[in-house]
This record gives structure tokens, sequence and C-alpha cells, in this order.
């Protein structure tokens, strides 16, 4: 396993969000965590990328436990966080947005290694190289997320944490956000993807958690959960009766 959490708890002064959390990423594999509002999805990346030290538990990275390493440490291993709100230079241009992800690189690459790994995000985000010269905070919130999730890519992580990525786009975006997650995965990157948007998150993800309420609740196959009635009623806009006869038909 590339990583291995194991019994994490974590929360916010005596507010304890994180009750036990258990779940693997294997490499080369997307994983997805599903769940509602405030079942502490953020909280568990947080505690990961070391943004938030956990209470008790382990995590582990590629054999290699990181349990309460500072984020820098986490991000030198290889951890790569995508947050929730994309947190870019709005002032500064796409590029050097881009760039800066690149800025634990810069010390130790040559500057060709780095300019090629700009071309592979153009490629993946063709309407990033249009406007590479735009100030950020002038872009959509899907273009937003593109140079995010580009940024990060810059810095070649092993492994990618996205908090929700197609929170606020636009359906026809979201459908585009899950295609670059199947690309990065056929590139060889491992992602692990919090997401409230179950149906898009369960068909492209290798390994699915359901989390409630701080808790992992219900694992399997990304499209084997698809297929289980309470992940139906509870995530998919399905109600139980709908979701056993779908079961049945099948
Ligand atoms: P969402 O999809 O809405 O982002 P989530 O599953 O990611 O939800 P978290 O953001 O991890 O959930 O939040 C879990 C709980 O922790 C919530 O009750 C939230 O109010 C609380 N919480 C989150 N951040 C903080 C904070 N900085 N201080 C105090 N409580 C917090």
């Amino acid at each position: 396993m590339l990583l291995e959490v194991q019994e994490l708890q974590a929360g916010y002064g005596r507010l304890q969000v994180l009750h036990g959390v258990t779940l693997s990423v294997p490499p080369g594999s997307v994983a997805a965590v599903i769940g509602a509002n405030g079942a502490g999805k953020t909280t568990l990346l947080r505690a990961i990328s070391g943004l938030l030290c956990p209470t008790s538990g382990r995590v582990a990275f590629d054999g290699q436990v990181i349990t309460g390493w500072p984020p820098e440490r986490i991000v030198e291993c290889g951890i790569v966080h995508v947050p929730e709100r994309r947190q870019l230079f709005g002032s500064m241009r796409v590029e050097d947005n881009l760039l800066l992800g690149a800025y634990l690189r810069l010390r130790r690459e040559p500057w060709r290694a780095i300019q090629a790994d700009l071309e592979r995000v153009y490629d993946l985000f063709p309407r990033l190289r249009e406007r590479r010269r735009q100030v950020a905070a002038t872009l959509s919130g899907g273009e937003q997320q593109m140079v995010a999730i580009g940024r990060a890519l810059m810095a070649r992580p092993r492994l990618l944490l996205l908090d929700e990525p197609s929170l606020g786009l636009a359906p026809l975006l979201v459908r585009e956000f899950f295609r670059v997650v199947e690309e990065l995965r056929a590139q060889g990157y491992t992602i692990l993807l919090v997401e409230q948007n179950a149906r898009q998150a369960l068909r492209v993800a290798d390994v699915a958690y359901v989390m409630e309420t701080g808790r992992i609740t219900t694992q399997g196959l990304g499209r084997e959960l698809l297929n289980v009635p309470e992940v139906q009623a509870a995530y998919l806009g399905m109600d139980a009766g709908q979701a056993r006869e779908l079961t049945v038909m099948k």
C-alpha cells in the first residue's frame, strides 16, 4: 500500500471529528471517500497532510510512519494536498502559480525538466495554456480548480489528495474533471479524492469508502458501492424502494 491510515483520530480543540478512521490506498489507484457535509472528509485529508495533528492513530506512507510530521516534511515525501478552496495567488499569473508548485524542485532539477512538466500540465488543461498570462483571480471557478491541480502536479506528487475537486462546477466541467482524474491514473498517479459527488467519484474510483460522522461505515471497489442499496439511498439520490428494485433487476 502507498498510504495506510489506521484508527486515525483528530479534531479541533475539544471537538473530535475523526473517530478512528482506517483506510488504505494502493499505488497507482484512485481511492474515493464519499460522505455528507460535515462527515469529516476535509479533516481526514488535513490530518494526512499534516495541516492538523492527529490525536491518535497512524499514517504510513510507502512503509514509513509520518504521523505528526509537519506539513512541509510531508510535502517533501511527495504527498500534495489540493484544498477545497483553491488558495491560488490571485494577483499572480496562471503560469507563476503553476511554477510555485515546483519550488522544491528548483534547487535540484534542471529548468528544462520543470518546463517539460509545465507543458504536460498545459496538455492536460489546454485552456490554461491559452490563459497562461492571465492573473489567477480573474479565472472562472473551474479554471482556478485546474490551476490548483496543475500546481500540485508541478510538485511531481507521489500521492495527490484532492478535496472536492468538482465542488461548484457546472455539470460539463464536472465530467471533464473526472476524465482528468482517469487520465492522471493512466499516467501512473495515485489519488485520494474526497467528494460529495458520490456517483461520479464511485464511477472512477478503484477503491471507495463511505464516511459518516468521522467513521468509515462501508468500503469496497468503487463500482461495487454504486450497487449497494444503502449507498444508493443515502448518496445517489434514490429512495430505498428504487434502489432495491434496481438491485433485483440486475
Ligand atoms: P464538507 O463536505 O462540508 O467540507 P467534510 O466532510 O469535509 O464536509 P469537515 O470539513 O472535515 O467535513 O468538518 C467536520 C466537522 O468539523 C464539522 O462539524 C465542522 O464544523 C468541524 N470543523 C471543520 N473545521 C473546523 C475548524 N477549523 N474548527 C472547528 N471545527 C471545525
